[in-house]
């Protein structure tokens, strides 16, 4: 069964197989701050070749590294996108079951950047920069 999701107005709709799915986690980088307007942004990164996409959506040049799709009619962020192709990253709370276990996050990153007023709750691994512990 793919995971299914859509922005907030419906346009753009997105599925993903839960076999492509390559983990999940928080990041609490400036860039995911500001561009979803929350203190982290919960991510889970898939395979590009899985992710199935209905609609148009809009690219934004986040970094001299990659780009974010986005709504062009209600404005959800809604997957970033590396140059080299290698993966995406899907923002989990725009899939219509946030809490299905394939998108339960694993792991902290960036949190070198994360803001002092936000509190840590559990014992997840974390890593200050974007590497991938293990
Ligand atoms: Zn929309
Ligand atoms: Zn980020």
């Amino acid at each position: 069964m793919p995971l299914a999701g859509h922005c907030h107005c419906g346009g753009v709709r997105l599925s993903v197989a839960a076999e492509a799915l390559l983990g999940a986690g928080y990041c609490h980088c400036s860039i995911c701050r500001r561009l979803s307007g929350a203190p982290v942004n919960a991510w889970v990164a898939a395979d590009p070749a899985a992710l199935a996409v209905e609609g148009a959506p809009s690219w934004y040049r986040s970094s001299p590294h990659g780009r974010r799709a986005f709504c062009p009619n209600c404005g959800s962020q809604l997957w970033y996108a590396p140059d080299d192709g290698s993966f995406v990253t899907i923002n989990a709370t725009v899939f219509d079951d946030p809490e299905a276990p394939a998108l339960r996050p694993g792991l902290h990153i960036f949190t070198a950047d994360q803001l002092c007023w936000f509190e840590i709750a559990d014992d997840l691994p974390r890593s200050p920069d974007g590497t991938l512990p293990g």
